[in-house]
């Protein structure tokens, strides 16, 4: 195969898109072992609000430990998990283990929010809410603690059975946001019908900021509306202090990227609240 070389210089090979049915296969059993065997680690990102200059959420982003091929990022296993019917399982582990990270902040002294990216065939299933409300109960965390990001296009496709899930979620108090957003097809009537706390506007939009007059344009009038809807606005991707200022200027409420901080693993965590929060602060006067 073609050895790739990815984001963080990990090289990794494309057996799972080279087309070849048995490494396929074998990848899929390989997963199924591996969701037994825990080999799923979160890696999280600070959110920092532009106004308080606070973080006060971070993001669970799964990555797989392979055995043999190092941590893999989601784009090589998720839609192979999609594909095999194993998300049910990945996103239980995914949100057990973040719901577990968060109330060992909290019990630290950091009231942290956690967001779990859930994928459609995940949301739409009809245990997905009681699963979600047992594992807060047992872990001792006011739904509030978490947000679920859900990708527009999901909503679109599944529309009914996706909005009373979300509905009966947002009524016990726990936070939703559509990711990627901007990305989908979704039409501005739908979208005010939706029970979502917060747009998350796409990483393409954010970061053509400081070369496209586009761009500020979008990203400025979808502050206004999400503002206009009561929902806050998260930027994602954020690279570089000249878009950071930008997002600052039309008033985009929270702010996620390598600018002011890597995902990270669990107990680099405390370490990467304090550089996002000094990258936000070196920025401001
Ligand atoms: P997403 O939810 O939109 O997550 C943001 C992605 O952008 C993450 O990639 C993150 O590492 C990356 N990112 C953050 N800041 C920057 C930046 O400044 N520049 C650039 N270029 N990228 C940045 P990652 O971790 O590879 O995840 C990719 C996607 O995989 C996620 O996109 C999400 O859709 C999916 N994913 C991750 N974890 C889970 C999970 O537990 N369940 C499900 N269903 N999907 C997941
Ligand atoms: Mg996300
Ligand atoms: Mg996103
Ligand atoms: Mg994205």
């Amino acid at each position: 195969y073609a050895a790739k070389a990815r984001g963080g210089g990990v090289l990794v090979y494309d057996e799972a898109r080279d087309g070849s049915g048995r490494h396929r296969l074998e990848l899929i059993t390989q997963l199924r072992e591996g969701l037994h065997e825990h080999q799923l680690v979160l890696h999280y990102q600070p959110q920092v609000d532009l106004r308080t200059g606070r973080a006060g959420s971070v993001e669970a982003l799964v990555r797989w430990q392979h055995p043999r091929r190092g941590l893999l990022p989601p784009v090589e296993f998720i839609p192979l998990a999609e594909s095999a019917g194993l998300m049910g399982k990945l996103t239980a582990q995914v949100l057990e283990e973040a719901l577990i990270q968060c109330s060992r902040w909290r019990t630290e002294g950091s009231h942290l929010q956690v967001a779990v990216n859930v994928s459609p065939s995940v949301l739409i299933d009809h245990d997905f809410p009681t699963q979600v409300e047992y594992l807060l109960s047992t872990h001792h965390l006011p739904p509030s603690a978490l947000v679920l990001e859900v990708t527009e296009d999901l909503l679109m496709a599944h529309r009914d059975r996706a909005v009373s899930a979300l509905t009966r979620l947002r009524k016990k108090g726990v936070q939703v946001s559509i990711d990627d957003y901007g990305t989908g097809y979704s039409s501005l009537a739908y979208l005010m019908d939706l029970p979502v706390t917060e747009l998350k506007l796409d990483r393409a939009f954010v970061a053509t900021m400081t070369s496209s007059a586009r761009s500020v344009a979008i990203v400025k009038s979808t502050t206004h509306l999400a503002h206009a809807l009561g929902l806050h606005l998260v930027a994602e991707g954020v690279e570089d202090a000249e878009t950071l200022h930008s997002l600052r200027a039309v008033g985009c409420d929270l702010v996620q990227g390598y600018h002011l901080a890597r995902p990270v693993p669990a107990h680099d965590v405390p370490r990467a609240l304090v550089s996002a929060t000094s990258a936000l602060n070196t920025h401001r006067g």
